[in-house]
């Protein structure tokens, strides 16, 4: 069970008279029985009150489409809860989902939260090495996914797994893999059960991992309760009512795409698009139109990619839907904010948060004057203060406007993690005089408004994807040329950041282009490709400090493609 041996720090702040988010409590609707349980309020309720309203349209780009509506959806999701107990899934037991986006991805997210399980995604661009951590680490009881990710990547290491997860594809068609079962068929024959299993606000929903400088990636946890904040953002932040059509590019394998592509938004009872392609400017600027988008959240790659098709290629497509536009992920900097304007008649609204937030914590809302460059405020009921860490360890406030610090928050917002499996210590370290600290350095101006200056650590942000250097520097250590091994961050005007892997190799390994070759072959099938280094740059040996640590930040400033300003501090 995830609950037994998850995470004993309680993170729950002194008591407070007046509750911020009473409101947005109560907003949900609960279970019958009093508990919460996120399917229930993101597609059992709406299938009630206006079962035929379409819940999923989702379209692919060889022209396939579909949509489900709200009954579906939730007959659906009872369907999958089902399977799972027939199987012997049992509630508070993990499910991953190894899933290509569609409507059968939506249905293993809210089927496994319809029956008590805690649902862990994964990218399916992970190759087998991050797989294989996020599996064991997250002591996997099943996984559902597709034939072709079976075949490509799930078959590669689930033997390795103990105990072997049960391993559901969804698109077997009756004729499953040896070793898995067929989704399909275990739905059809399922019971459905009428009501979700009795899930409270602190019943353990979704297993979030997420990637740091040192160690492993962590799983962070999150509580059926988060919902409380990310339906009220979803509705303030974004502006979401349930006439909208309501387009997140995120993949649900990452928290942005699980949050605000599935749970936020179908709570809400809008209808939520789902694009199963990658990113490509017709074809997105089409599906704006096509799909009658009226709310839009994407990231700044996204942005920039725009950018580069041009203002006229923009304002060639038809968007008379569209109300409002929002980035998440990355650095969104007044340019970008401007280019919105430009190409579209509308700004990007930045917004900012993390695995650990759960929600949007800081925002240029519906309904605000946009500031471009800035985060901007924090959302009602969050607490965000600019802080320089002490060496005792505790906190000094930054009262100044425009001063960098550490931003932290008050952790009582009802989506905060309730700590990272397994690693009570990790949790602790996240928090400083009650106050947690979220890893990112910002400043705040003399009006309240947040601006986003680095990360305070060394990961990686490529592509709007954490990618700890602890992870591709574990791959390449693994492979016999490799002596010593530090990834960094190179600032890159489409991507954010691409991953560098700097190598000092063994005696016998000579640093050829074939050498160089041979490596990131190595890093990219162990890694897969949104991991993987872009390039690999030899040394005779690494700076280090006085301890014996790689100083990645001295590697980062001598890598001869860094520019000097780096995405993270424009704006
Ligand atoms: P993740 O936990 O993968 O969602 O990544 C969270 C991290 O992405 C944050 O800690 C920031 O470093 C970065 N991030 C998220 N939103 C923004 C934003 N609006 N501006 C700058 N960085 C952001």
């Amino acid at each position: 069970m995830i609950r037994e041996k998850g995470c004993p720090v309680s993170l729950v702040s002194p008591a407070r008279t007046d509750d911020p988010w009473a409101a947005a409590r109560a907003a949900l609707e609960g279970l019958p029985d009093g508990g919460l349980n996120m399917a229930w309020e993101a597609a059992d309720r709406h299938a009630r009150e206006r079962p035929r309203a379409i819940a999923v349209r989702w379209t692919a780009p060889d022209g396939r489409a579909g949509c489900v509506t709200y009954g579906a959806l939730a007959e659906r999701a009872a369907r999958f809860a089902g399977a799972l107990e027939a199987l012997g899934i049992a509630p508070g037991t993990s499910v991953f989902g190894l899933l290509e986006r569609g409507p059968a991805q939506v249905t293993a997210i809210l089927g496994s939260l319809r029956a008590g399980a805690v649902y862990a995604p994964l990218f399916p661009e992970f190759g087998p090495e991050p797989l294989q951590t996020r599996l064991a680490g997250g002591r996997a009881a099943a996984v559902v996914t597709s034939v072709a990710l079976w075949k490509r990547r799930l078959s590669k290491v689930i033997d390795g797994l103990d105990p072997r997860p049960e391993v559901l594809v969804a698109d077997a068609d009756g004729d499953p893999p040896a070793g898995t079962h067929d989704l399909r068929a275990l739905m059809d024959a399922a019971e459905p059960c009428t009501l979700p299993v009795a899930t409270g606000p602190e019943s353990p929903a979704f297993l979030q991992f997420t990637s740091g400088t040192t160690g492993q990636p962590k799983g962070a946890l999150h509580v059926h309760e988060a919902l409380v904040a990310q339906h009220e953002t979803a509705r303030s932040v974004l502006g979401l009512t349930p006439d909208d059509v309501f387009w997140c590019t995120a993949d649900p394998g990452w928290v942005t795409g699980l949050v605000y592509g599935v749970l936020a938004p179908l709570s809400v009872g809008c209808t939520v698009v789902v694009d199963t392609g990658d990113f490509d400017a017709r074809r997105w600027l089409h599906l704006l139109g096509e799909e009658r988008v009226t709310v839009w959240y994407t990231t700044p790659t996204a942005v920039r990619l725009l950018r580069r098709a041009g203002v006229d290629f923009v304002r060639g497509h038809g968007f008379p839907h569209l109300r409002r536009m929002f980035s998440v992920g990355e650095p969104l900097d007044a340019t970008a904010v401007r280019f919105g304007e430009e190409a579209f008649g509308l700004p990007f609204r930045d917004t900012w948060w993390q695995t650990e937030t759960g929600a949007i914590m800081i925002a240029n809302a519906a309904g605000d004057m946009v500031t471009p460059g800035a985060m901007g405020r924090p959302v009602p009921g969050i607490h965000a203060a600019i802080a320089h860490k002490r060496d005792d360890g505790g906190l000094d406030f930054v009262h100044a406007p425009d001063t960098v610090g550490d931003l932290v928050l008050w952790p009582d917002w009802p989506s905060r993690f309730r700590g990272y499996l397994d690693a009570p210590e990790r949790t602790t370290r996240c928090f400083a005089d009650g106050w947690y600290i979220t890893g990112d350095l910002a400043r705040r101006d003399a009006e309240g408004r947040f601006w986003f200056v680095g990360r305070a650590d060394d990961v990686i942000k490529a592509s709007g994807h954490l990618v700890s250097p602890f992870e591709v520097e574990s791959a390449l250590l693994a492979h016999p040329a490799v002596a010593e091994a530090a990834a960094t961050g190179r600032p890159d005007p489409v991507a954010g950041q691409l991953v560098i892997a700097h190598v000092a190799l063994n005696p016998d390994y000579a640093p050829t282009d074939e050498q160089r070759r041979a490596l990131l072959a190595h890093a990219r099938k162990r890694l897969g490709a949104a991991l993987a280094p872009r390039e690999i740059l030899f040394r005779d040996a690494m700076p280090k400090t006085r301890s014996g640590k790689i100083q990645r930040r001295v590697l980062q400033a001598e890598d001869p493609g860094s520019a000097a300003e780096t995405p993270a501090t424009q704006g």
